[in-house]
C-alpha cells in the first residue's frame, strides 16, 4: 500500500458542478458519488490517478489536484473517505494534503 503517497487524485468544484453524472460514470473505481446536492463529489481513499473524470466534465470543473485553484482546494464539500482510514491510508491522506495544499477538510 506505499504507493498510495504517490496518488494525486482530483479536486472537484461543486459550485460550477452541472450534476451530470458523467464523471461518476466514467471513473473505473467507484471514486466518485454525486452528493446530497446532486453534486460530484470524491470518494478520497478510492481514486486511483487515471483521470478519466477529468477528461469528460463537460464544464471542466474537475481538476488533477497538481492543477487546483487554491480557492477550489480550500471549498468544503468535495471529498470525503468512504470509510475510516487505516494507519497507512491516514498517513498518504495528511502527505496529500500538505504536498498540494489541500486546506479544506473531509465531510
Ligand atoms: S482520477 Fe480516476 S479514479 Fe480518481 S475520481 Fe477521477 S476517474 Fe476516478
Ligand atoms: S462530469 Fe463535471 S458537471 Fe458532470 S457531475 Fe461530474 S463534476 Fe459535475
Amino acid at each position: 500500500m506505499a504507493e498510495l503517497a504517490n496518488y494525486q487524485k482530483v479536486v472537484i468544484d461543486q459550485d460550477t458542478c452541472i450534476s451530470c453524472g458523467a464523471c461518476v460514470a466514467a471513473c473505473p473505481y467507484q471514486a466518485l458519488e454525486l452528493d446530497e446536492n446532486g453534486k460530484s463529489r470524491l470518494i478520497w481513499e478510492m481514486c486511483r490517478d487515471d483521470f478519466s473524470c477529468v477528461a469528460v466534465c463537460p464544464v471542466k470543473c474537475i481538476y488533477k489536484t497538481s492543477e487546483a485553484p487554491a480557492e477550489f482546494k480550500a471549498k468544503t464539500g468535495w471529498y470525503k473517505f468512504g470509510k475510516a482510514l487505516s494507519p497507512e491510508e491516514q498517513k498518504a491522506y495528511e502527505e496529500w494534503k500538505s504536498k498540494y495544499g489541500v486546506t479544506a477538510p473531509p465531510v
